[in-house]
């Protein structure tokens, strides 16, 4: 999608968003997939209602994007123009035990900075790639570890009200792989509160996350985690496993060997290719175990 009408241009540059024309999303995504569109830069967070107003009002279609590590785009000329956080310099500020964090920022930088100020709890998602927004988008989790239970506040744009509303932790449902905010919502800034922790005892358990997912995951390969949510009481992984599905492949997709539940691209893997995969294994697994595998990747259609 491309922004072709200069009098919009003129009207989001004054806003103060960045316009990126023609950008690679194969280049901004952990998959190493996607097309390519229009890509819209966020510098303050007040300017996000306007800019939505215009874009609705000038019928572009428009798609958030965090760190890009949960998501699968299509191929060829994206159908919409992303939008997108510009990352701040300093993007947490720690007051007692509560830390107010820009949702742009990474994730990982953020357990260690509030490690280093010795607030802890949240060492399980050490490892855990992409932004603090994406994070709370899907109530990111690892090793008995969500950011649901820290959250206290979020700053977000309700896309029903057009408007930027703050929301208490209590009225957000956080649940496995899922929360309650409107798929349109965007997630702008975050107040976190973290337990008191020496700064030795929480390096001592990013450590330990960080040796589990060395040696289970296949951390130099492009993908986006895992593909399928565990089904209850069940794992994804293991199914996909124990059906012999490690290493198979539509032409660069690939059941990582290393680990069942990740697909990666070996290569040059096309969108097309990630979800002839998807579906296939999901298929599989239907026969096999009569069980609906549902995609924790967010699949842009
Ligand atoms: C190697 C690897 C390991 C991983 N391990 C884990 C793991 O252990 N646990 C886990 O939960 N996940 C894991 N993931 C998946 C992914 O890292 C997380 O889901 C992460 O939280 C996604 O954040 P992101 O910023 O990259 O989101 P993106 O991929 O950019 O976006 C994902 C979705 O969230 C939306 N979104 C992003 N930011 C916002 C925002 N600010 N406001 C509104 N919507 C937004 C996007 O529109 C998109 O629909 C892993 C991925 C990789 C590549």
């Amino acid at each position: 999608m491309r922004l072709n009408d200069p009098k919009l241009r003129a009207a989001i540059a004054e806003l103060g968003v960045e316009y990126q024309p023609d950008v690679s999303f194969a280049g901004k995504t952990s998959l190493g997939i996607g097309g390519t569109s229009d890509l819209l830069l966020i510098r303050k967070h007040a300017s996000l209602p306007e800019l939505i107003h215009l874009l609705d009002n000038a019928g572009v279609p428009h798609r958030f994007l965090g760190g890009g590590t949960n998501v699968l785009l299509p191929d060829g000329d994206l159908p919409w123009v992303v939008l997108q956080l510009a990352r701040h310099k300093e993007d947490a500020v720690i007051e007692g035990n509560s830390v107010h964090v820009d949702c742009s920022a990474d994730l990982g930088r953020t357990v260690t900075y509030c490690a280093k100020h010795d607030l802890g709890g949240m060492e399980g998602l050490i490892g855990v790639p992409g932004s603090v927004g994406g994070a709370l988008r899907m109530n990111a989790g690892a090793y008995g570890t969500q950011i649901g239970p820290f959250v206290r506040e979020v700053e977000v744009y309700r896309a029903a009200t057009g408007r930027i509303e703050t929301l208490r932790g209590s009225e957000i449902n956080f649940e496995y792989r899922h929360t309650s905010f409107a798929p349109d919502d965007i997630m702008l800034a975050v107040r976190l509160e973290l337990p008191s922790k020496p700064y030795r005892e929480i390096l001592q358990g990013i450590r330990i996350c960080n040796e589990k997912r060395r040696s289970s995951q296949p951390l130099n390969q492009k993908s986006a985690g895992c593909i399928f949510k565990n089904p209850p009481g069940g794992s994804a992984g293991r199914m996909i496993d124990e059906m012999g599905l490690k290493g198979y492949g539509v032409g660069d997709a690939r059941v990582s060997d290393r680990h069942a539940n990740f697909f990666v691209n070996a290569g040059h893997a096309s969108a097309a290719d990630m979800l002839a995969l998807i579906s296939y294994v999901r298929g599989r697994v239907r026969e096999m175990y009569g069980v609906e595998l549902e995609e924790e990747v967010i699949v842009w259609k």
